[in-house]
């Protein structure tokens, strides 16, 4: 399956890339993670999300399961995907629930990138 760039035509390659976004209290945060990006760095790149939905609160926060026992909590209500804890901090504190919704978790992740323009 190979992965084009939408503006250039040319394919994606997989790397890392970043976003940097304020934080509630005002400070800045950087968010690193795996992604496909333009062979022309044009700037296009799609997130390669590898998580599992392991729970949720209430309807629209989702607590995701990534490699080496790191969990985001996801905020759809927001928009907003936190940065990585460990999953056992994140389940210890607070109350989680068995996933219940139907809601296409891969398809919500492509909004959530809006992230980078979030401000308070
Ligand atoms: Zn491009």
């Amino acid at each position: 399956m190979d992965k084009k760039c939408p503006d250039c035509q040319v394919d994606l390659f997989e790397d890392y890339s970043e976003e940097v976004f304020e934080q509630e209290d005002g400070s800045m945060m950087l968010d690193t993670f795996p992604a496909w990006v333009c062979m022309n760095h044009c700037g296009y790149y799609e997130r390669i999300e590898t998580f599992e939905v392991i729970a949720q609160r209430d309807d629209d926060c989702f607590l995701l399961l990534y490699e080496g026992e790191e969990a985001r909590i996801l905020d759809l209500r927001d928009r907003i995907l936190f940065p990585p804890m460990n999953v056992h901090a994140i389940l210890s504190k607070g109350y989680w629930e068995d996933v219940r919704s139907n809601r296409d978790i891969g398809e919500e992740m492509k909004n959530i990138k809006r992230i980078k323009e979030w401000n308070r």
